[in-house]
């Protein structure tokens, strides 16, 4: 008897695979262009977005799942993080991922291991003065991840507008081969963007996240009606958490997207962005204008 083959949406395993060893002898023979997806698991619509893009575009696609400890500038954070492998593997392979790797902390950083990727000035504001560290493990670890899987292609997530600007600072400057391409912010139907960190709110807080969305459009409406000042755009997504309670703002921005410099005035293109804490969870959104 012939043996079944999965029918359209059939789930399919990815192979999953935990050593540097495994995953060079993997590739050295998979068909390219290969598409890699970085992720910390806990996966969601956001991460399976850029799965199928990578998808679409590559012969091979590989997925990695690592709660990188080097990126958590808070233990508890690290402690907390949501991990599923049994559910990452079931989206990841629904999404089309061929292999996932899932390293130990002792894989990606040898005995030894001694070397840190630190980018300049783009890593100073934002995230980088709200997280001290978390952008330099960001870049260690994405770093050994290029090199490892040596990708034609890596997708990063608009969502975390910073990482994205610093990882292609680095690549380039770096001379890593593999293009870094941006993917659009996925949401939850109220507007919360989509976040392993979501489910960590209660319901009161996961009732009021969608506040974040909702002060950067109305920060848009501002700037759509003709207001170009920064600071009144800042204070206009001030303006909207502060209406809400449960929101503790952390930092509210209107930067040049490309130095992520605060502006004072906006003539061309910006990116707004914030960091709200509901708790002890941070979430954080942007939105790039125009
Ligand atoms: P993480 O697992 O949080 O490290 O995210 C892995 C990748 O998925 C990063 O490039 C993120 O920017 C991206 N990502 C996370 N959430 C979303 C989302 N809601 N929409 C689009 N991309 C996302």
């Amino acid at each position: 008897m012939a043996e079944a083959t999965p029918g359209p949406g059939a789930m399919l395993r990815p192979r999953v695979i935990r050593t540097r060893t495994d995953l060079r002898a993997a590739l050295a023979t998979a068909p390219r262009p290969i598409g890699l997806v970085p992720t910390m698991g806990a996966l969601h619509e956001g991460h399976a977005s850029l799965i199928r893009r990578a998808r679409a575009e590559s012969a091979t696609v590989v997925a990695t799942i690592f709660v990188n400890p080097r990126q958590f500038n808070e233990t508890a954070d690290f402690e907390r993080y949501p991990r599923d492998e049994a559910s990452d593997l079931a989206i990841a392979g629904e999404a089309g991922v061929d292999i996932v790797f899932i390293p130990t902390v002792e894989e990606v950083y040898p005995a030894g291991f001694q070397t840190t990727v630190r980018v300049g000035a783009l890593t100073e504001p934002l995230e980088g003065a709200a997280r001290p560290g978390h952008l330099e493990g960001v870049t260690t670890v994405v770093a050994i991840l290029l090199c490892l899987v040596g990708a034609e292609r890596a997708y990063f997530g608009q969502k975390d507008a910073q990482q994205l600007l610093v990882v292609r600072r680095m690549a380039l400057d770096l001379g890593i081969a593999t293009e870094i391409l941006a993917c659009p912010i996925v949401r939850e139907p109220d507007g919360l963007a989509m976040s392993s960190r979501n489910m960590r709110l209660t319901p009161e807080q996961r009732a009021a996240a969608p506040v974040l969305r909702a002060s950067l459009l109305a920060a848009r409406a501002a700037y759509e009606a003709g207001e170009k000042d920064g600071e009144a755009l800042r204070a206009a997504i001030r303006e909207v958490l502060a209406a809400e309670p449960l929101a503790v703002p952390e930092y509210v921005s209107c930067a040049d997207p490309v130095t992520l410099r605060e502006l004072a005035r906006v003539e061309g293109p910006a990116l707004l962005s914030l960091a709200v804490r509901f708790g002890s969870v941070r979430l954080i959104d942007n939105d790039p204008l125009p």
